[in-house]
Parts: C-alpha cells; structure tokens; sequence
C-alpha cells in the first residue's frame, strides 16, 4: 500500500472534478467564445465554477479571473498592479517567507526599478502587522502577502495586517496567495480586507493547470497575456473549460465542511506529533497553530533526500522542503530560524482530513527504521 503525505504539492483530484472534466472533454467541448449554442453550453459550465468560487469567497462572480495556476495568478496580482499603480508609487511590500511566484516576481520588479521591501518574522518566529505597516508607506503601491507558508504551514496574519495597512494607507492595493489556505482556513475576501486573491485548484482536488485571481471590482490590474480579450481582456486565451469545470466541482464538494475538516486535521497532526515527538533524532519545525494541513519536521544529522528516498522505497511520499523548489534550499526555514543541520534534515507532510491514522503510523514507523539504517 503506498502513502501519499504530499497534498501540499498536489492533492488527488476528486471524482467528481474528474467527471466534471470528463464531461467537458467527451459531451461539453465547445469553445465558450463561439456564438453558437455548443459555445454557450461551454460558457455556462465556466460560469457555474466562477459562480463556485465566487460564492465560496464571498465575492460577486464577475471579479474572478481564471488563469493557468496560481504562479500566473501571482504574477498577474505584482505586474499587473504595479503596472497600473506603480507609475509614481514605487515600493513593494512582501513577506520574507513567499512563495517562489510571488518571491521571484519581486526580484523581477526589483530589476526593473521598483523597491521591494521584505518583511522578516520577529525574533518569536511570528511575523507582525505592525512590521507591515511600518514597511509601508505613501510610496507603495502594493503590499503582498501568503495565507499559509507552504514549507512550515505557519499561518500569516493577514487579516490584521491587511485591515491596518489599509485603514493608514487606503490606496496601497493588499494581494494574499491563499493557495495553501484555500478550502482548509475560511476565506473571505472582505474579512481579509483584500484586493487580490490568488487560488490555484490542483491544490483542493482539482486539476493541475488551472487556478483563478479575484479582483476587487474597481482594483486595476494590467493583462500580462495579451489576445482574444477572454476573461474580459484580463486573460487572454481560451478558457481550458474542462480544467474550470473539474476547479468548480472540487470547491461545491469541500466548501461546505472547511471547519470539520479542520478539526479532523488537527487531530490527524496531533496524532503525527505525538508519534514523531518519541524519537530522539526529530525536531518538530511547525507551529502548534499553524496549519494542520502541514507538518515540518527535521531528522537531525540525516539529510532530508536521502530519508525522502529511503522512504520513497516504501512507497511513502513526502517532501523536502517545498516541491516546486525540487530539493533547492529555499531559505524560507531558515527565515523561521531553522537552520545547518536542523534545516537539511527538513521534511514536508502534507495531508488530507482523509489521511488515516493508520497512515501516519506507517510513515512515522518507516521513518525510524529509515533513522537506524541511514545510520549505519
Ligand atoms: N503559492 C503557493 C503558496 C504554493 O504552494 C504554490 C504551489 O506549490 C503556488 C503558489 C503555485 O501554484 P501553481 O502550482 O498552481 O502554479
């Protein structure tokens, strides 16, 4: 039996974001451009997910862009905010621990003649609104910053600082990557006090290569794909109805049980905690209220490849780090103030509230015989 702990990576796509795709692709195959009805048949299943997504932020349908994946929808947030904001503002504020698609956007702005300005946790290993707010000032045209650390699953406050930056500095446009709090945490767009939000599916059991940016009605924010003016000219290019469609049908099936399934994955954490938390060598790198969804640990004096591979030999699966990094230290741990030993011994569990104890017990058995034999 193989155990898959890499839902931070991808999750399995649900059945019914699979038949919603199948359908798509074997009965609803028109183009949602085209006049005709089979166009129009196309069009209502893109509407019917936007309307998903939509409601699930608690947001009006016509402020949800599709896009390919949240490393677009990222993208599209910094460059085409600061594309349209950014004329005589020129500063940019993110959070030190961003994903790859937010971090390396910056850097590109950067080059380009923006000041970006990163915002570091404080010595407690928590970041702090006030750090934000003192970062900002009336020459920032936008302040980005993750729902969920991806690597650690520590939860940024994103509220309180999107609520004070906006309540001293209304016109700075607030963007959240909400990618690994999606369907796990609530995520309103009005409570965070958000412009933008990005979203991607293959993260909540949809499909790989689709995701979605909300924009607040009124927020300006500059195409970067230029074209047939789909997703009114925010995103140009045929909208990929089948991923869309399998995007829906995944966020109708686990919007309405976010906070049960947050109690079950709490449960499912402690339970992994307490079981690692007996061998010697373990160091647990998460926060006991970060995300349940994600558990960093470190083998101490083992590197994490080669504990992922031992463990791959098994057939259980984790990550070193972050997946999209592929084994390249991010720097993101050592942000939290993980580091050497403790850092190269780091690996990712991610689960589902469908992971199984059972499951845990197998990876946390593997894992100390992987210990003993790595040793010698
Ligand atoms: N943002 C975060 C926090 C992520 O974890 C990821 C993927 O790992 C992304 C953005 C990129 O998402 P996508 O794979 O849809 O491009």
């Amino acid at each position: 039996m193989s155990v898959y702990l890499d839902n931070a990576a991808t999750t399995k796509p649900c059945e019914e974001a699979v038949s919603a795709a199948c359908n798509a692709m074997t009965e609803n195959y028109g183009n949602p451009s085209s006049l005709h009805r089979a166009g129009l048949k196309a069009q209502l299943a893109v509407d019917s997910a936007r309307k998903a997504i939509a409601d699930s932020l608690g947001v009006d349908s016509g402020c949800i862009y599709f896009t390919s994946g949240a490393t677009e929808s990222n993208n599209l947030a910094l460059r085409g905010a600061s594309a349209a904001y950014g004329r005589n503002r020129r500063k940019i504020v993110v959070s030190s621990v961003e994903h790859a698609s937010v971090s390396e956007t910056a850097a590109f702005l950067e080059q380009n003649g923006f000041e970006v300005v990163r915002v570091s946790p404080g010595e407690d290993g928590q970041f702090h609104a006030a750090d934000f707010v003192n970062a900002c000032d009336e020459t920032t045209c936008l302040l980005s910053m993750m729902m969920v650390n991806n690597e650690t699953g520590h939860i940024l406050p994103v509220k309180q600082t999107f609520n004070a930056v906006k309540r001293k500095f209304p016109e700075i446009i607030t963007h959240c990557d909400c990618v690994q709090g999606y369907m796990k945490l609530p995520v309103k767009a009005s409570a965070l006090d958000a412009d933008l939000i990005s979203l991607s599916a293959h993260k909540i059991h949809g499909a790989k290569g689709v995701g979605a940016l909300y924009i607040r009605k009124g927020v300006r924010v500059r195409p970067i794909v230029t074209g047939g003016k789909q997703e009114k000219g925010i995103r140009s290019g045929t909208e990929s109805v089948p991923l869309i469609a399998a995007f829906g049908a995944a966020v109708r099936k686990y919007n309405g049980n976010i906070g049960e399934r947050f109690e079950r994955a709490s449960q499912l954490k402690n339970h992994l905690v307490n079981r690692v938390s007996s061998i010697s060598e373990i160091a647990v790198n998460s926060p006991e209220d970060g995300s349940p969804y994600i558990i960093n640990i470190s083998v101490v004096g083992r590197r994490s490849e080669i504990m992922l591979h031992y463990l791959e030999s098994r057939e259980i699966y984790v990550s070193s780090g972050s997946a999209c990094s592929k084994g390249q230290q991010s720097g993101v741990l050592e942000e939290f103030g993980i580091r050497d030993k403790r850092a190269d011994g780091a690996l990712r569990i991610s689960i589902t509230a469908e992971t199984t104890e059972e499951e845990l017990d197998i990876f946390a058995s593997a894992l100390h015989e992987g210990i003993v034999k790595v040793r010698s």
